[in-house]
């Protein structure tokens, strides 16, 4: 018997939009051809993992058949663009959304698309001819992979500081309810870092300008021109376009995207920060007689285990009331449409499934997320997945018995320094080291506006939460009103934390 090869595959879902039809399909595809489990990822898509090599091809054209699709999900390219995916009637979301499509749409690879379907769909070429060069991304394409986010200042779910390339809305009066006007636009986020490549970390998005609406399609055109132009194609590990922003400087970087790239006026940004993040979960009205209800899905898995059968519940609500479905950035569900009516029996369903509803949860679980890691990714020097319900649950005790359980600390953890699950920004970040040992980050925010600074490396995994627990001390006596764990550990300094830990 040789060697049985498993697959993952991802699809590109712009906005982590999904009909109810087509999740019933990922639903299927996944017990059929995967491990039994949908995984959503920090860029509102679906992985199924555990797709074996004989099943490839019959799985592609399963999601293909549903209108979804796959290509451009990976690669050298544009990923799949992100947005809030709150189905709320107000003008800035509705503007935004739209856009998001729009750019999806465009930045999609035109070359390619006749051997995609030659190779996965049905193996007839498309009817027009293929085209011999990319006309976006040129021969070679970009550098590295390229990520597009959208959001809004009040509501930054979509992490829009750790995006190549960021949208933020702007309004009129500067109000979620105003007029949307524009957006400003940010350049050079990244997460990823290298062991022992001190040249490398991880790095916030910059304000660049502010753009009118008619400009966004021009706008993220002309940057991946610019990258693909004047990324780093010599060295892997420095590709991303962040490294230019960072090499060039701003200034430069403006310079060169107004004079050679972008041919519309610079306007300078407008000043309007990023104030806070919305989990989206619970009830919440969308105009008229609708509602969505956002679900916390622990580290973005879909799956049934014991009584929480999260899976098959997910299933009878999206059977039962069609209603479409929305993934988030921060790995958790959006399940949208109900009539006031149905509440009680989407309530009833819920507890017959055993699917506990967001408000039961502990802050620090709904603000927690992990990557996949071992045993699917094959990058991943540790387990995360499988790793951080365990921390969580001692983190909850420890949180409990300080009186800090109403704090929302988020708790981001990853298998490697690639960052997946942007462990950077979060009030404390676990990276995976060698074997069971993590770095540990504080200071971040959970709004995702400040990286996280390295408090400890090479901790064991069961060190971990005995490391934190003094700082937590610390902060449940030491904190100023209202001031969040990351605001604090900011606040004391991290060579003042270190010497508040114990030694290894
Ligand atoms: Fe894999 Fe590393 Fe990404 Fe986790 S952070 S999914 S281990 S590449």
């Amino acid at each position: 018997v040789g060697k049985v090869y498993m697959f993952m595959i991802r699809l590109k879902l712009p906005g982590g939009k999904l009909t109810a039809e087509q999740y019933l399909v990922m639903d299927d595809i996944c017990g059929r051809y995967a491990n039994g489990t949908l995984r959503i990822t920090t860029r509102q898509s679906f992985q199924l993992h555990g797709v074996l090599k004989g099943n490839l091809k019959a799985t592609m054209q399963a999601i293909n058949e549903a209108l979804l699709t796959t290509l451009g999900a990976c690669g050298d390219i544009t990923r799949n663009v992100i947005c809030c995916p709150a189905p709320l009637p107000d003008a800035a979301r509705t503007m935004m959304r739209e856009h998001c499509q729009l750019v999806a749409q465009a930045l999609t690879p035109q070359a390619g698309r006749r051997a995609y379907h030659e190779i996965w769909l049905n193996g007839q070429p498309l009817p027009h001819p293929e085209l011999d060069e990319e006309p976006l991304y040129g021969k070679t394409y970009l550098p590295r992979k390229f990520k597009i986010g959208f959001a809004l200042p009040h509501d930054n779910c979509t992490d829009l500081l750790a995006q190549c390339v960021g949208f933020l809305v702007m309004t009129d009066n500067g109000q979620p309810t105003g007029r949307p006007i524009g957006y400003n636009l940010y350049c050079g986020g990244g997460q990823g870092q290298t062991n022992s490549r001190p040249d490398t970390a991880p790095l916030l998005a910059q304000a660049i300008g502010f753009i009118e609406p008619d400009e966004v399609i021009p706008a993220a055109q002309a940057i991946a021109r610019l990258y693909r132009d004047h990324g780093n194609r010599a060295d892997r590990k420095r590709a991303r376009l962040k490294y230019v922003v960072h090499d060039w400087g701003v200034d430069r970087f403006r310079e060169v995207f107004y004079r050679e790239y972008f041919p519309f006026p610079y306007r300078p940004p407008i000043d309007q920060p990023i104030t806070g993040l919305d989990l989206h979960h619970g009830w919440h009205g969308m105009g008229g007689d609708r509602w969505f209800l956002g679900l916390s899905v622990e580290n973005g898995r879909i799956k049934d285990e014991g009584s929480l059968r999260l899976r098959s519940g997910i299933r009878a609500i999206v059977s039962r009331f069609r209603c479409d479905v929305r993934l988030t950035p921060q790995q958790d569900i959006l399940l949208c449409g109900f009539h006031t009516a149905d509440r009680p029996a989407v309530e009833n369903l819920l507890a017959e499934y055993g699917i506990p509803k967001p408000d039961t949860l502990s802050q620090v679980q709904r603000w927690s997320m992990a990557c996949p890691a071992i045993p699917t990714c094959g990058l991943a020097i540790t387990e995360s997945e499988r790793a951080l319900p365990a921390i969580i649950d001692q983190l909850e005790v420890v949180l409990k018995e300080l009186g800090l359980q109403e704090e929302p600390i988020s708790v981001r953890m990853t298998g490697c320094p690639n960052g997946c699950a942007r462990p950077y920004q979060s009030d404390i970040g676990l990276v995976g080291r060698s074997g069971n040992r993590y770095t540990i980050y504080v200071g971040g925010d959970r709004y995702g506006r400040r990286l996280n600074r390295e408090l400890a490396d090479l901790v064991p995994v069961d060190q971990i939460v005995p490391k934190l627990t003094p700082l937590l001390r610390r902060y449940q006596i030491e904190r100023q009103a209202g001031e969040s764990f990351g605001d604090f550990c900011t606040r004391v300094g991290i060579d003042s934390l270190r010497s508040t830990i114990p030694a290894s």
